[in-house]
């Protein structure tokens, strides 16, 4: 059985404190549920990391970052390596979000590049990616999902994978409001996992969790969770909430 994961990306969201504050809150509100096969992150910003991590002690709840630079340290001003990551009791991190790639000009190449460098630190990785607004209409959305897992991913070897989570996350989709139907997300996630089934083999296919981004909300989490190829969601704006974040949880 696959794993699920309900994932809280909270951007450039929330201070020291309220970070503390909203993982407390979380640990309360999922205190009793049972989370059979079910993993519960959140991703705060880089200088809340390691508060972040005292406050989740004890709990359910895992603390990833929402970026990392390749190298392994030197002259990269404002940047942060796996390392320092892990010196921290990091062992996860988001790569490959849209807005990394819209506004920080992060390419499938510097990409695959940030994925070695997660495997040689034997870190893991929630990689993000999806079409544009316009790749759909143009019903290009499948050709860029394939080049984008292409040329970030495929040259890893099998074995990689079990270090690999996706989260497709339509760009449209994103803080718009609009969501993918379940249908598409289904439609979509069952596309990803056949292309890897080819590249790699079965096992490989349906080892990977495939989490769905973009607009979850409780109103619509349980139905797209309920789809077979959709393992979890990457939640922005409703990770920020412990009420929506806790029923998106329970929706799994
Ligand atoms: P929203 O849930 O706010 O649409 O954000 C999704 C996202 O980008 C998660 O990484």
């Amino acid at each position: 059985m696959r794993t699920k994961v309900v994932a809280g990306n909270w951007k450039m969201n929330n201070d020291k404190k309220e970070s503390k504050q909203l993982i407390k809150d979380l640990k309360k509100s999922i205190k009793k549920e049972k989370l059979k096969n079910t993993r519960v992150i959140v991703a705060p910003t880089f200088v809340n990391l390691s508060s972040s991590v005292k406050a989740a002690k004890k709990s359910k709840i895992e603390v990833v970052a929402q970026n990392m630079h390749q190298a392994k340290n030197g002259a990269y001003t404002g940047e942060i390596s796996a390392n320092m990551l892990k010196a921290i009791g990091i062992e996860t991190v988001i790569l490959g979000h849209s807005e990394r790639r819209t506004y920080f000009n992060e390419t499938d190449e510097t990409l695959a590049a940030k994925v070695d460098a997660i495997l040689e630190n034997k870190l893991e990785t929630i990689f993000c990616f999806g079409e544009l607004l316009e790749d759909r209409k143009s019903d290009n959305h499948f050709a860029v999902v394939e080049s984008q897992l292409k040329n970030a991913l495929f040259h890893l070897e099998a074995d990689a994978w079990k270090s690999i989570i996706l989260a497709y996350e339509p760009v449209w989709a994103i803080g718009t409001g609009e969501t993918a139907s379940p249908e598409q997300a289904q439609e979509m996630h069952a596309f990803i996992r056949n292309i890897i089934e080819k590249q790699y083999n079965k096992e490989v296919a349906d080892g990977v969790s495939i989490l769905y981004g973009g607009s979850v909300k409780p109103a619509n989490a349980e139905e797209i969770f309920s789809k077979p190829d959709v393992d979890g969601g990457l939640i922005g704006g409703a990770a920020l909430k412990v009420e929506d974040f806790t029923a998106i949880i329970k929706a799994i």
